[in-house]
């Protein structure tokens, strides 16, 4: 059993007219101690997926399917048992950490109120706790950072404070909501090898939701990637960036820049990305894709196996290395 399963969740949003679907069909499977990343545009449904782990749903959807933590369900818990799970098996790390530092409290208040609302430990242990977090996150001077409130320090030094919160109560997993997108490259870099060596001291798990697919090669073990409300593509993280088989992927990868395109202009995916309120039929991704057939106008393409670890939702496959096996063979 993994410690997160999600299997066929759907979640919609009542409209007029035909509901407003935000995540269509998407399962996934984050194992204990698990590195696992989440790719794809803004609007491809990452973070509604993310959340549905804590049992948060956007306000007034609805949702199908199963989220199960630790085997049970998050969308069938109590609010009592909702709150004893987040925090403590899961928590949430968001892009701005302004979204979990007040910014009128000091970071020692901060921490060891987090603390003592979950755990009944004295202030002076709290007090404690609150800097071996701050040393696990590499803050310097932590027991001198403590008196500090959030505007004293940097945007990643506020990142790896944000992370130290999460971490309060050894939570299982961790969820990463773009928290390295508004940092330097150099910060990123720092904050993806400390939640690398956490990850390695705790055993905690890690989803990873980033648009930018640059940053998963050296930190995700597996990786999925997402596209208007669906998984299209999943794989073990090096092997998808090395051989995308969904054109939509090897479209992410196209437009980074690498060793081999430097000086190029970057290659930009044409045409808008689809949404939940514009989402095409068939292959939400058929009004961009250069394969395109007749059924990917029609037919919402299934995830299915392919090749070893790898899952797939194309019909058509243009990047399959068997076929370009067989096609050297017939053509010598
Ligand atoms: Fe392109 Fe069709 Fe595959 Fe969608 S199903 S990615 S439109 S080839």
């Amino acid at each position: 059993m993994s410690l997160l399963e999600i299997d066929d969740l759907r979640i919609s949003l009542p409209t007029d007219g035909a509901p407003r679907v935000l995540v269509d069909g998407v399962s996934l499977r984050v194992n204990e101690g698990e590195f696992v990343g989440l790719a794809g545009e803004s609007g491809s449904g990452k973070t509604v997926t993310a959340l549905s782990a804590l049992g948060f749903l956007p306000n007034g959807s609805s949702a199908t399917g199963e989220v199960r933590l630790d085997g049970t369900d998050v969308l069938t818990m109590s609010p009592k048992q909702l709150r004893g799970v987040r925090g403590q098996t899961v928590a949430m790390v968001f892009q701005d950490p302004m979204t979990s530092l007040h910014p009128m409290l000091s970071i020692e208040t901060q921490l060891t109120e987090q603390l003592r609302a979950h755990q009944s430990i004295s202030k002076r242990a709290a007090q404690d706790r609150a800097v071996q977090l701050l040393d696990l996150v590499r803050i310097p001077n932590a027991q001198h950072a403590l008196s500090a409130f959030p505007h004293h320090f940097s945007g990643g030094m506020r990142q790896r404070i944000a992370i130290a919160s999460a971490l309060a109560c050894d939570p299982r997993l961790l969820i990463a909501d773009e928290i390295t997108t508004a940092l330097d490259v150099t910060v990123q870099a720092g904050i993806l090898e400390l939640l690398q060596q956490i990850r390695r001291d705790t055993g905690m798990a890690v989803v990873f939701i980033t648009h930018d697919l640059g940053v998963m090669n050296v930190t995700a073990d597996s990786l999925y990637v997402m596209y208007s409300g669906r998984v299209v593509e999943h794989g073990v993280t090096r092997d998808v960036l090395a051989a995308p088989r969904h054109p939509y992927t090897r479209a992410l990868i196209d437009a980074l820049p690498n060793a081999h395109n430097l000086g190029e202009p970057l290659v930009a995916i044409p045409g808008d990305a689809a949404t939940a309120e514009n989402r095409p039929s068939g292959c939400a991704f058929h009004p961009r894709c250069a394969f395109a057939v007749d059924a990917c106008r029609t037919d919402v393409p299934a995830l299915r196996p392919v090749g070893t670890e790898r899952e797939l939702a194309c019909h058509v496959d243009p990047f399959d290395p068997a076929d370009r096996v067989t096609l050297l063979v017939e053509t010598g």
